[in-house]
């Protein structure tokens, strides 16, 4: 029997008020129903922007033990169920079981930092005039929305919907319409942690109805998107100014590989970037530039590497890449490839369907790894995100067109140098126009403690995610106070 899902709202699951519904299924297998889900309106947004709006100032004016606690227990909540969260992540996204289990975890290792920072929560004070003290209070925004991608339906989620909890606030949660189950799996740990009624209110839908009527209404206070630019874009353009936005969007990351590296590191390095995931990490590799003199062999080394991932389900033993997440994808890396050759590049592994190779594989969105060579710098694959497990492969001549090239593109959001020339990472680390710029590991994967965001199109640069000092400036906001005088 297939199941059906409804919103929260108000502090009660209910379906859509207009009473549509939407499918959720496997990528690894179409014919896989996981159940129907709200297929919401502006109507439902409306409701719950009101609801989150009434319950939030209760929450704010809690003391900061009690946020705290019920972040802490939905860290334990969390940890009790993770690996039945995980198997679901790979039936819905499609990811190997092993990365939705790194992913479910980490979710309560999330918890916990934005439980110990409610309770850290605070201001300073300022040299002032005799018989005057002066002041920053910190206090929360009010309603903030929640809008996510589907590739870390957990983590995007939890890292915006954590913070502004532990600040006091009220949370609005559109999660992907590509991964409805993982927002409900989130909500659901939050309210059995003891979360009150209408705080949070989850509302699925797709982007162009419940995604548009968030952005569309006055009732909050900010928004916080991932996802892609494109929308990214006209979030931004449709938000009223007097709305906080923060917007984390794509990237065209580049591993950048000089002639000191060793091949085989590099290869595993590329490998985990640009093929973990699926390649659908707004972290993950896209771009690989190679001193000249290492560049025949890395090209081979890297074809060898793609060609001993086994792709399959994410259940199966000893699978290294799941499918693409959904038709939509599937059909766009394959175009992709046909781009390549129409462009003139070589396509020397992968790139292909794998529906027809394997009777497994026939009803799921697989594709093999794939390596481009031949590619010039102003190539489309070398400056548009795909976002799928395709990597083109360029050579350079010298340091500073390696660091020219790497920066030759609209997104800074990661990079990663393979060297052991200490100066030369110095000189990049300074120089490049990126948020993340990584040492001698993948350009994905990141510390859920460490500044998160891109430059140029991967972010609209309001504020970092997570990070240190600074990590709750996006969900509080500041007044000077004058006592006295
Ligand atoms: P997407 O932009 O298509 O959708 C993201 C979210 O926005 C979804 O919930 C969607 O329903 C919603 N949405 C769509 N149209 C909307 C509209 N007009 N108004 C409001 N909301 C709308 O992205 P996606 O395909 O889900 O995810 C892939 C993209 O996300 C890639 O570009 C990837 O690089 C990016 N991403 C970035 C980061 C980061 O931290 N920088 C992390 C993960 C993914």
């Amino acid at each position: 029997m297939t199941t059906t899902f409804h919103n929260h709202i108000a502090g009660q699951w209910q379906p859509a008020l207009g009473g549509a519904r939407f499918e959720d299924r496997n990528p690894a297998d179409e014919r896989d129903l996981i159940g129907l889900f709200p297929d919401s309106g502006a109507e439902d947004v409306q409701v719950a922007v009101a609801a989150v709006g009434q319950a939030w100032p209760a929450w704010a004016a809690a003391s900061p033990e009690v946020r705290a606690n019920v972040l802490f227990k939905a860290a334990d909540l969390m940890s009790a169920r993770a690996e039945a969260i995980a198997a679901e992540l790979t039936r819905e996204e499609g990811k190997t079981l092993g990365e939705a289990l790194n992913e479910s975890r980490r979710i309560a290792a999330n918890f916990r930092l934005y439980a110990g920072e409610a309770l850290r929560l605070g201001g300073e004070t300022y040299a002032s005039e005799a018989g005057q003290m002066v002041l920053s209070l910190r206090q929360p925004v009010g309603v903030v929305a929640v809008i996510t991608p589907w590739n870390f339906p957990l983590s995007m989620a939890a890292r915006k919907i954590a913070p502004a909890l532990a600040a006091g606030n009220g949370v609005i949660f559109k999660p992907s319409e590509v991964t409805p189950l993982m927002g409900q799996r989130l909500v659901e740990v939050l309210l059995d942690a003891g979360l009150p009624a209408g705080l949070l209110a989850l509302v699925h839908g797709r982007g162009a109805s419940v995604g548009q009527a968030i952005t569309a209404s006055r009732g909050i206070d900010a928004l916080t998107f991932t996802g892609s630019y494109q929308v990214g874009r006209q979030i931004a353009a449709a938000l009223s100014t007097d709305t906080r936005c923060q917007l984390e969007m794509g990237g065209k990351n580049a591993t950048i590989v000089l002639g000191d590296a060793d091949l085989d590191k590099a290869a595993a390095i590329i490998r985990r970037g640009a093929f973990g995931l699926t390649g659908q990490a707004c972290t993950g590799t896209s771009r690989v530039l190679v001193a000249r003199p290492l560049y025949a062999a890395m090209v081979e080394k890297l074809a060898e590497t793609a060609r001993g991932i086994r792709v399959g389900r994410g259940t199966a033993e000893g699978v290294g890449m799941g499918p693409v997440a959904t038709a939509q994808q599937y059909e766009k890396v394959l175009n992709y490839i046909d781009i390549a050759r129409a462009e003139g590049a070589r396509v020397v592994t992968g790139g292909a369907s794998l529906r027809e190779s394997d009777p497994a594989l026939a009803h799921g969105y697989f594709i093999s790894p794939a390596v481009i060579d031949g590619v010039t710098p102003q190539s489309r694959l070398m400056k548009e995100e795909i976002f799928g497990p395709v990597v083109a492969i360029c050579p350079f001549d010298d340091f500073d067109e390696a660091t020219t090239l790497a920066d030759d593109t609209e997104y800074g959001l990661a990079v990663s140098l393979v060297t052991n020339d200490l100066q030369k990472v110095i000189a990049f680390a300074q120089r490049t126009q990126h948020g993340i710029v990584k040492v001698n590991s993948p350009t994905g994967g990141v510390s859920l403690n460490a500044p998160f965001g891109g430059f140029k199109h991967s972010s609209n640069q309001a504020a970092k995610e997570q990070g240190g000092a600074n990590v709750m400036d996006f969900y509080t906001r500041i007044k000077a106070v004058y006592l006295g005088g």
